[in-house]
């Protein structure tokens, strides 16, 4: 491919070699300089391999030369261009310059998700299915009909799908086979995404009419705008944001990216757009194989993939002719990416919208704070769709009071529950239970001598798994047997589990209701994603009667038969420091509530809580939306919080709490003085210890106005960089702070 002992350029002058920018996917801010190889052009976006060191790696043909000085002696040629992965689109530079510029994370780490799939495509292997032949069968039976009825078009079929296209066993291909009426052919290679707008129509209502219409509307008129699709669980936004992508296909034929929270992607969701569209999106999620990643990456490089339906890394994919991105559950915190590069995607989606100047929707039942205030503000149009589609009601939602009512000791499901379930079953509907922990108790103590289990590396408990029969750390993965007696005083039969965890509430349930057909989702209980689409299915047609689940189960489902939800457990959330605890707590309990009473009977939904006068608790009762957010925005808008104020938090971490500390300490006194910007800290970060490492935290919060980043930019110039261990993180826009 490329022959890295070409000869010396250094050999022919430091005058006339022409330069490169190459961005390397590693954490560095800017691209080094490379000598283009003579009779060689390079653009933006190329690929190219070059040396680093005595390594060659692979890197990306930036836009502006880096602004640092070359030795022109000691200039590398760049070794080859890889011809066969298609270029980085320009827009994607801009974009990558746009995240990293903003995140404060180092540009070649932006790159990297950039290039998160297996370059350079692989021959593959050919595959085989079957086109119809000129032998005739002996016999013609109904299902032989009913195949050759389906290879009729001439296209060459999978076996698989010949089978469910024709309703027919593998025997039957096997005996048209032997009779030459089918033969074995080559499958095409790639597989088509060739999503057709006017595939299957659905019947829109009136308000879907409407917001489908404002909708399509900003796609004709051509340019930047960010819509929220606001409507009630149940409302019927899929429909309409599927106008939406039938438009933009049609207007131009442009590509169109829906970013779903990785949970929702299921089966359910991608039937959905095939019953639509007449064909499979490309898929982007972690549950994606490295090969179909690749094709998916190098389809959408092409422009042959057209439609994208991925989480939130998708947003980095290589769209040449972007026109359409749809943030479906916007709100929802997953989103939020955490590690390496700390992005939220529903943010930089509206960015690279923006860069693109095209239109964005943000779809939820429980908008971001942030959204209804950018609709206030006038930034974001609104598209409103008031009632649910079946014409049901919203379920009713009362709050159990377990200060009143506690549920009988060792248990947690209380008397207003039971009943609840009970009338479910005995109409032949389904309940749910939900409680958004997983395990069986969040805490196992000795009852002899008090002693609590903690995890080793992290300030955390140990989540029994009664299931595996270990103890678990839920932030670093820690595990270790459910011990025999206590470590501490090394008492027998003294321990003791403490609190729920879905495990405890599904053996409750099992106890109670010994006769129902139950079924648990929760994300360790599930071994795969085939397992899910199983379990799903069942719950779907109706066959299990109880749904135990954690959060698994709060969104990109329909459950047609299911009347009544029962949260275990709704001050989980409210409990934690984080200032959006409110506003989390209403969306997941909104939403998991809004699991009730989709398509027959009306729903209802019971929140046991300790809380029943609580702002949220209330909103969910009395339904109140708009009272809720209110009150949120006024509570954000008096603290300065965002979007009001902007924030970033930089935690520090280090191996001792000294070491941690000192680097903090010494970072807080070099910070800049600057009028609207605040530095609070450094305090112990909420979680002190993670995986051994101890953790402080420095908050910056600044006026909406101020230049969040400049300053970040210009207080870390004035700083050594962290040494022994140490290291530094910059979460911009931190969700907990
Ligand atoms: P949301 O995304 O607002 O929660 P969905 O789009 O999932 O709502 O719609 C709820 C249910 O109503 C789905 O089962 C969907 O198939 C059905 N539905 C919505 N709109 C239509 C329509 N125009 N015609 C037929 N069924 C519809
Ligand atoms: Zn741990």
């Amino acid at each position: 491919l490329f022959d890295a002992d070409l000869p010396e350029s250094s050999a022919r002058g430091a005058t006339t070699r022409a330069t490169v920018p190459v961005l390397l996917p590693l954490a560095l801010d800017e691209p080094y300089t490379y000598e283009v190889p003579a009779g060689e052009t390079l653009a933006p976006g190329d690929f190219v391999v070059v040396p680093l060191g005595p390594v060659k790696r692979i890197g990306v043909v930036w836009r502006e030369a880096s602004a640092r000085p070359v030795d022109p002696r000691k200039l590398k040629p760049v070794l080859a261009r890889l011809d066969e992965v298609p270029p980085l689109p320009p827009l994607n530079l801009a974009f990558a310059d746009w995240v990293a510029q903003y995140t404060l994370a180092p540009k070649g780490m932006v790159l990297q998700m950039m290039m998160s799939a297996r370059l350079v495509f692989e021959a593959e292997e050919p595959r085989f299915g079957f086109r119809g032949g000129s032998g005739v069968p002996s016999r013609m039976t109904d299902a032989r009909q009913r195949v050759m009825a389906a290879v009729a078009d001439g296209a060459v079929w999978s076996k698989k799908r010949l089978m469910d296209a024709a309703g027919v066993s593998a025997a039957v291909i096997d005996g048209l086979a032997e009779a030459d009426a089918l033969i074995r052919a080559e499958l095409p290679r790639t597989r088509a995404f060739a999503p057709r707008p006017d595939f299957a129509f659905a019947s829109l209502s009136d308000a879907q009419l409407t917001a489908a219409g404002a909708l399509q509307q900003t796609i004709a008129e051509g340019g930047f705008s960010a819509t929220l699709l606001d409507g009630v669980t149940g409302s019927g936004k899929t429909e309409v944001y599927f106008e939406a992508v039938a438009e933009a296909l049609r207007h131009g034929e442009r590509q169109v990216l829906i970013l779903l929270p990785e949970i929702a992607l299921t089966n359910q969701f991608l039937e959905r757009f095939e019953r639509r569209f007449g064909c499979r999106p490309g898929e982007w999620h972690s549950a994606v194989s490295p090969k179909e990643r690749a094709r998916v990456w190098r389809g959408v490089a092409l422009g042959e993939v057209r439609v994208v339906c991925g989480a939130r890394s998708a947003l980095f994919l290589p769209f040449t002719d972007l026109g359409l991105i749809v943030v479906d559950e916007e709100h929802d915190p997953s989103f939020k990416q955490d590690d390496r590069v700390t992005y939220q995607a529903r943010d930089m989606a509206v960015v690279r919208a923006s860069l693109g100047k095209i239109p964005i929707v943000l779809a939820s039942a429980t908008p971001s704070v942030e959204s209804i205030v950018n609709v206030q503000r006038g930034r974001y149009r609104h598209a409103v769709l008031p009632g649910r589609f079946s014409g049901n009601a919203l379920p009713d939602v009362e709050a159990v009071d377990l200060r009143a009512v506690p549920p009988e000791r060792g248990m947690w499901i209380s008397e207003p529950l039971v009943g609840a379930v009970n009338e479910a079953l005995a109409k032949g509907e389904q309940a749910l239970l939900f409680l958004n922990r997983r395990g069986y108790a969040p805490l196992t103590l000795c009852r002899a001598c008090g002693h609590r289990f903690t995890c080793p590396q992290c300030t955390a408990y140990l989540v029994e798994h009664r299931l595996r029969g270990r103890l678990v750390c839920h932030h670093c993965g820690f595990s270790l047997p459910f011990p025999k007696a206590c470590p501490s005083c090394h008492g027998e039969a003294t321990l003791a589990a403490s609190g729920p965890g879905i495990e405890r509430v599904t053996e409750e349930a099992q106890n109670r209701w010994p006769d129902a057909r139950l079924a648990v989702l929760s994300s360790d209980l599930v071994p795969s994603t085939a397992a899910l689409r199983e379990i799903l299915t069942r719950i779907t047609e109706g066959d299990v009667d109880i749904v135990v689940g954690t959060q698994l189960v709060s969104k990109g489902h329909n459950f047609p038969k299911l009347s009544f939800v029962g949260v275990v457990d709704g001050d989980l959330s409210l409990a934690t420091a984080d200032p959006r605890a409110g506003e989390r707590t209403f969306q997941l309990l909104h939403q998991v509530t809004g699991r009730a009473g989709r398509f027959g009977a009306p729903g209802r939904g019971l929140i046991q809580t300790h809380f029943p006068d609580h702002p949220v608790m209330r909103a969910l009762v009395t339904g109140d939306r708009e009272a809720f957010y209110e009150a949120e925005i006024g509570l954000r808008e008096e603290a300065g919080y965002p979007p009001f104020g902007r924030l970033a938090a930089l935690i520090v971490s280090g191996k001792t709490r000294y070491d941690a500390e000192g680097y903090a300490r010494a970072l807080a006194l070099a910070a800049p003085e600057a009028s609207r910007i605040q530095v609070l800290g450094p305090v112990e970060a909420p979680l002190a210890i993670i995986r051994g490492l101890h953790r402080q935290r420095l908050l910056v919060k600044a006026a909406r106005e101020a230049d969040l980043q400049a300053y970040l930019r210009a207080w870390l110039a004035g700083v050594d960089a962290p040494r022994g261990g140490v290291t530094l993180h910059i979460d911009v826009d931190p969700h907990s702070f």
